[in-house]
């Protein structure tokens, strides 16, 4: 296999600054939110509850990638809007996904992470339009990518000079079907070791099911994942999209009580 600059010794360990939130030192991050942006007013109330829980960066899409062109696919700019504002008003890092090149410079106006979605881990224009910027880059793991395939798409961002890439384990699809996917630990523990960029772990997606988010998160920890993504909303069973994996404001604090207590 020939060098990647994502190697473990060709540089010094990544740590991806989002403001003053360090992603891939000691600290644990937590970033959560809703699936979806839904509304300014469902916004603003999850993300006071996520910053007095002691969340670092919040997440929404209003960019949604749904399996059906039928169902919500986000609010798109009006979104993005929200978002500002929330993130203004609250003070507090955001985070979404972005799924088109075209709307890469826009999103800058609006957002401090920008997410690459599973379904776009193979999207080479998107990786390299990205890869331009110098704005902290979510990169999850493909629905069936390796981790050799997914450490490329990473490579892809830095080979154009952007190095402040964070993986996302978010499952992969197995033959299991009583779970959404199947979260892949292992690879948290392979690229700790082998790679130099911070690796967070999804597990709303990685499960699909609220129940097993709370003890799916402390087993990523202790794997040697850096931090978390959660799905949370103030009203779980009534979110947009996802709610079966969407875990109350209650959850996510105890999820973060026994983070500090493992460390
Ligand atoms: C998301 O985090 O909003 C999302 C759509 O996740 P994934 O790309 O992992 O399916
Ligand atoms: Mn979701």
């Amino acid at each position: 296999m020939s060098k990647l600059l994502c190697d473990k010794d060709t540089g010094d360990t990544i740590i991806v600054k989002v403001k003053d939130v360090e992603i891939g030192n000691k600290k644990k991050v937590v970033i959560s939110g809703p699936c979806a942006v839904e509304d300014y007013d469902t916004m603003i109330s999850i993300a006071r509850q996520l910053k007095l829980c002691g969340v670092n960066i919040l997440r929404g899409g209003a960019f949604k990638p749904r399996t059906s062109p039928y169902d919500f696919q986000g609010l798109g700019r009006e979104g993005l809007e929200i978002l500002k504002a929330v993130r203004e008003e609250v003070n507090i890092p955001v985070s979404t996904e972005i799924m088109d090149t075209r709307d890469v410079e826009e999103a800058l106006n609006y957002i401090d992470v920008i997410q690459i979605g599973s379904r776009n881990m193979y999207n080479y224009s998107l990786l390299k339009e990205v890869g331009k910027l110098k704005t902290p880059i979510i990169l999850k793991r493909g629905i069936s990518a390796t981790i050799n395939e997914w450490i490329n798409a990473a490579e892809y961002i830095l080979k154009e000079g952007n190095e402040n890439v964070i993986l996302c384990e978010r499952g992969i699809r197995t033959f299991e079907t009583y779970t959404r996917n199947t979260l892949d630990l292992n690879a948290v523990a392979f690229v700790k070791n082998n790679y130099r960029l911070p690796i967070i772990v999804d597990p709303s997606h990685g499960t699909g099911i609220r129940e097993l988010v709370h003890p799916m998160s402390l087993a990523s920890i202790a794997a040697g994942a850096d931090g978390l993504i959660i799905e949370s909303h103030i009203n779980p069973e009534l979110s947009i999209s996802d709610a079966n994996q969407t875990i109350s404001m209650n959850t996510l604090s105890d999820i973060i009580t026994d983070i500090k207590k493992l460390y």
